[in-house]
């Protein structure tokens, strides 16, 4: 273990390298380890709006 795992963007197969062996497209990894911070921002803006819609 300790390897992350990354899904290929093109085809959607696993592998741990960062390019596709298949297809070389980028991968990425599922979970990220990091939240981005504008995606919490934007959450929360969101839910603030749905509330002021509502009175
Ligand atoms: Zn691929």
């Amino acid at each position: 273990m300790g390897q992350r795992m990354a899904r290929c963007m093109g085809c959607g197969s696993y592998t741990l390298k960062e390019t596709c062996p298949n297809c070389k497209d980028n991968t990425a990894t599922p979970h990220p380890p990091k939240f981005s911070p504008e995606d919490r921002y934007g959450k929360y803006r969101r839910q603030l709006k749905a509330i002021a819609k509502e009175e």
